[in-house]
């Protein structure tokens, strides 16, 4: 019997794994991560999400020889001109946590009035070992709020309100957001690529319609 193909997950991000796991859970694919990834951190320093995460997947499939997903996120706040975008991780500075960021983009676009209409923005890469890079994009509108809501996901997702669902990311459980978020959207768009490239078939998971 032949083996499985594996594709490695290369994120330090633990909410992160656990999302792109469930949704790249396909018939005959092994998953792979790696659980130290702090040069991940020195590699995405671009102001370009394609660029980001084309270089962290192309890196790491190179490195460890598997083929390799990664992604590169971030907020867009239309109050802000579109930022923090490909800055999000570090608006509140290098070592800072997710409450400070929170707090940080809050302070940002308290001058402004409301709607904070925003979305998330996220770009998937599929690297070979050989060097190829495929890419996938995914957005979720919706509109940042001030009082944190839900416990789940991670990151902006207490405070971003999902289009269409009054909830927020935080309050979806985690089989609804991998069914409306914008990661969902990038690996939906990847799929034809990965299921081609590594040869795989089987089901993949159903994704809502976007909102707006
Ligand atoms: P990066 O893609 O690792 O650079 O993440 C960008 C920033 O956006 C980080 O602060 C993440 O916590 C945040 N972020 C990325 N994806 C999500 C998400 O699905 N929900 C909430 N915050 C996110």
């Amino acid at each position: 019997m032949s083996e499985k193909p594996t594709l490695l997950i290369a994120t330090a991000n633990a909410g992160k794994l656990r999302e792109m796991r469930a949704l790249l859970n396909l018939d005959g694919l092994r998953l792979v991560s790696l659980a130290d990834l702090e040069a991940l951190h020195k590699i995405e320093e671009g102001s370009d999400y394609a660029e980001n995460a084309r270089r962290k997947a192309a890196s790491f499939a190179r490195i460890t020889g598997n083929w390799t997903v990664a992604d590169d996120s971030g907020l867009e706040v239309d109050a802000l001109g579109g930022a923090p975008g490909p800055h999000s991780a570090r608006i509140a500075g290098e070592h800072a946590s997710d409450t400070d960021r929170r707090r940080m983009l809050l302070g940002l676009v308290q001058p402004h009035p409301r709607p904070w209409t925003a979305r998330f923005r996220c770009t998937m890469a599929l690297a070979s070992p050989e060097g190829s890079v495929d890419l996938g994009v995914g957005v979720c509108e919706g509109e940042v709020v001030p009082a944190e809501a839900g416990s789940g996901g991670f990151g902006y997702d207490p405070i971003f309100l999902v289009a269409g669902r009054g909830q927020t990311m935080a309050e979806l459980s985690e089989a609804d957001k991998n069914r409306v978020s914008h990661r969902a959207r990038a690996v939906q768009a990847l799929l034809p690529t990965l299921v081609l490239r590594l040869n795989l078939h089987g089901p993949t998971a159903p994704i809502d319609p976007p909102a707006r």
